[in-house]
């Protein structure tokens, strides 16, 4: 069997959606399972509404949530036309006046806790797949549509849940595995998920990749594809750079580094299931289905190019810890990096002297409170809109000078810290966020002016 996820902007009209219906017919006979985002940009929308109501503002929530509705029903009735649209309205119809419910209540209570988020967070999976499943079977696609909450398990870190993956596999094995026998295609709903006890939880945003691999590696799948709005991992963001190349194939190592490192084209946590496994990921265009995409597997080709991409990861914050009562005494770090386990807040970088330490965090973190924490044992200043650029490929092992040869491509830039080493296959530094356009595409132009046909396209 294998997976198609497809993402928000590819589900995110009727026409998107009857594309998305025209190339899972195509793969009929491997035995798709298929996860499908919101409609784009509804888990914005979904939040704003959540915080609209959170602050007391019921009439915008609820005005967020008719838009939200109108946009619901009328992609189902392009789709399906009246009559079969008529025939799942009663169920969109409970959904979304759940959600108003929903609403109200958090009006009526004042406050917005991270547990209701994620229910109203995950409210666009749950509708989209219930429409994408219905457009299936009308386009004689023989589609079941599955409750992700009642398959997927995690832990209760609301906004960020955890997989469980002994009790997740066991659920995708006993409520997937099943239809697939019956060569039914299973239409679930990407991002959302449920506690042990039931109570509804999300992956964190772009989690719908992060789902689709769950379920490939659950249900040992011979392949996964990742559907979305670009024709696979570029050289860098087609956003920032309009020229960047397409990569035909890249390994798990180097894709995961630049997921992490904020190609947001793949959610960071997509390729651990796939590596445990060795299931190949592709990414492909629904727009431009015939593309062959990006092949991301075990082993990278061998490239004349250094890197493979660069990616950009932005809203970071550098917190500098400075130890001016004594010199870094022995467990000094371990009592610093004690503090950011304690706020549950992964470090990104770390670079050290002998009476400093500076870290980055995501801006979203709780970084005043940290830092207070901190101050309890050193000096400590913090500084946010920073960015961290990160170049990456297997090349970099076996090249000397690669450091003056990118920093001599951006010589006048204001670099806050540099990290080289740690993976083996990436070199990162920090600027400021101002400067990544520029920057990006300065180190694009000389790394990727001349690619090598195998690798790139
Ligand atoms: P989806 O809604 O399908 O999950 P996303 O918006 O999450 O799509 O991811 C696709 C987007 O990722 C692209 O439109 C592109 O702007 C961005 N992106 C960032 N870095 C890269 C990269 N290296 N290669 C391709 N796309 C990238
Ligand atoms: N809809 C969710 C989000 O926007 C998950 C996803 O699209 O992957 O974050
Ligand atoms: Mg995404």
């Amino acid at each position: 069997m294998i997976v198609m996820k497809f993402g928000g902007t590819s589900v995110q009209d009727a026409q998107a959606i009857d594309r998305v219906a025209a190339i899972v017919r195509e793969r009929l006979h491997e035995r798709p399972v298929v996860v499908v985002s919101a409609l784009a940009k509804i888990t914005d929308q979904l939040l704003a509404m959540a915080a609209a109501a959170g602050a007391g503002n019921r009439e915008m929530a609820l005005e967020l949530s008719r838009s939200a509705r109108e946009r619901h029903y009328s992609t189902a009735c392009d789709l399906l036309g009246t009559h079969a649209f008529e025939q799942i309205a009663p169920e969109l119809e409970a959904d979304f006046n759940g959600l108003d419910e929903l609403l109200r209540g958090v009006v009526a209570v004042g406050e917005l806790t991270p547990r209701t988020t994620d229910t109203i967070s995950g409210f666009g999976e749950r509708v989209s797949s219930k429409i994408a499943a219905a457009a299936f079977s009308q386009r004689n696609i023989p589609a079941t549509h599955v409750d992700s909450r009642k398959c997927i398990v995690t832990d209760s870190t609301f906004g960020k849940a955890i997989p469980q993956f002994e009790e997740t596999d066991e659920r995708l094995k006993e409520k997937i595995k099943p239809l697939l026998d019956r060569q039914r295609v299973p239409v679930m709903g990407g991002f959302i998920a449920s506690t042990r006890e039931g109570i509804p939880t999300t992956l964190g945003r772009g989690g719908s990749d992060f789902s689709a691999a769950i379920v490939g590696a659950g249900l040992n799948a011979t392949r996964i594809e990742i559907w979305t709005d670009v024709d696979g991992m570029m050289t860098t963001d087609p956003n920032l750079c309009p020229d960047a190349h397409r990569i035909k194939c890249i390994s798990f190592e180097e894709a995961a580094e630049l997921a992490y490192f904020g190609a947001k084209v793949l959610h960071p946590a997509t390729l651990l299931p796939a590596i445990q496994k060795n299931i190949p990921v592709l990414i492909l265009n629904s727009r431009n289905p015939k593309n062959e995409g990006t092949r991301i597997t075990a082993t990278a080709p061998k490239s004349r190019n250094i890197f493979k991409a660069i990616a950009a990861k932005k809203r970071i914050t550098v917190v500098d810890v400075v130890a001016t009562r004594m010199l870094m005494a022995h467990g000094f770090l371990k009592s610093i990096f004690e503090v950011f386990a304690n706020h549950r807040c992964p470090v990104d970088m770390v670079s050290t002297s002998e009476v400093s330490v500076s870290v980055t965090v995501d801006s979203n973190e709780s970084v005043a409170a940290i830092a207070a924490d901190l101050a309890r044992l050193a000096d400590v200043k913090y500084e946010g809109r920073k960015a961290i650029v990160c170049l990456v490929g297997e090349n970099i092992k076996s090249t000397p000078g690669i450091a003056a040869k990118v920093f001599s491509a951006i010589p006048d830039t204001n670099i806050h810290m540099i990290s080289q080493g740690a993976s083996e296959i990436n070199i990162s530094f920090v600027i400021d966020e101002d400067a990544v356009p520029d920057v990006v595409s300065r180190l694009h132009r000389t790394f990727f002016s001349q690619v090598d046909p195998e690798v790139f396209a």
